[in-house]
């Protein structure tokens, strides 16, 4: 199982972080053991200060395929929910300075975490999630630079989907900071579909 993850999908965040919008997806992986099992505590990670959240639309690979047509994409993912794309955005910004690969800032050990999985349909999906009862961020799939049949077709021409592959879709506007004792709260449409407490 490998986690795909889609970087500025969303106008608006590529321009608070001060990123151009981008002609093709930006593409990067976590590994398998980037994602928090289930019932485990997340622990902030001793090598940032900076942790920040990015609540994503993930969908579930539920049927092999690869070089699959954009009209024929969808009918591969089976399953889709509100997850987090942790990255820790000091090491990050540093890595991004100097050019080098990400994966430090964003493949590490829990680094990913799945909400509760919902029946893929077809149509449009609206997300959002609270950090201590307060909405920090939502994200809405009519604002997508890249739709998800358009993603799942470039992803797919590189990388060949297989079950149980997921695929982080990007991150809206809103990403931020959290701290030991923050609870974030992902709603897909409007249930909640995880609640994660950052520990210390
Ligand atoms: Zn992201």
């Amino acid at each position: 199982m490998k986690i795909i993850c889609v970087g500025r999908n969303y106008a608006a965040h590529a321009r608070e972080l001060g990123n151009e919008v981008p002609e093709d997806p930006v593409i990067f992986m976590k590994p398998a053991s980037a994602l928090l099992p289930e019932g485990a505590d997340f622990r902030y990670p001793a090598f940032t200060r900076d942790l920040h959240y990015e609540a994503e639309l993930v969908l579930r690979i539920g049927r092999p395929g690869s070089h699959l047509t954009a009209t024929e994409a969808l009918n591969h993912v089976d399953a889709i929910t509100v997850g987090i794309d942790f990255t820790a955005r000091d090491v990050q910004a540093a890595l991004k300075t100097k050019g080098l690969p990400w994966e430090k800032a964003k493949a590490w050990d829990q680094a990913a975490v799945i909400g509760k999985w919902q029946p893929m349909r077809t149509g449009d999906f609206h997300f959002s999630m609270n950090k201590n009862g307060e909405m920090v961020q939502q994200g809405d799939t009519t604002h997508m630079i890249f739709s998800f049949d358009v993603l799942l077709a470039h992803i797919s021409e590189y990388f060949s989907l297989e079950q149980g592959d997921v695929v982080f879709t990007g991150t809206p506007a809103g990403v931020g900071p959290c701290v030991p004792g923050d609870v974030l709260e992902g709603f897909f449409e409007n249930q909640s579909v995880f609640i994660l407490k950052i520990h210390a």
